[in-house]
């Protein structure tokens, strides 16, 4: 299960920055989540309600998820374009030489603290 993987990444590392910072409370976490990473942020809100039931610290915390756009790049012509819609065939050269660049990873963009 991916999302839940996620969801404990999540909270290890928000645990342990709590810890550096001295925080005890947090009012939510934004998770920008890839376009392309598999992941399914239905199922990542379903698995936060039942994870974070069993924390010390993340009982009242609310996960907030936004959208990472997913971007490929063309070595042959050395242009960007969205994955989503041309998959892996460059738009502006029809060359497949291309690799995803961004879109496939999860990031904690914010920590709201209490
Ligand atoms: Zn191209």
């Amino acid at each position: 299960m991916h999302e839940l993987g996620t969801i404990y990444y999540v909270i290890n590392t928000v645990e342990k920055l709590m810890e550096e910072n001295n925080l005890t409370q947090v009012g939510s976490i934004t998770l920008q989540v890839g376009e392309v990473s598999g992941i399914i942020p239905e199922y990542l809100e379903d698995f936060w309600q039942y994870a974070r039931a069993k924390t010390e610290h993340f009982r009242d915390t609310e996960l907030k998820i936004e959208k990472l756009e997913a971007v490929t790049y063309c070595q042959d012509c050395k242009q960007t374009y969205p994955t989503l819609e041309y998959k892996k065939i460059c738009p502006y050269c029809h060359s497949d030489n291309t690799f995803l660049i961004t879109g496939n990873e999860y990031v904690i963009k914010e920590i709201e603290a209490m």
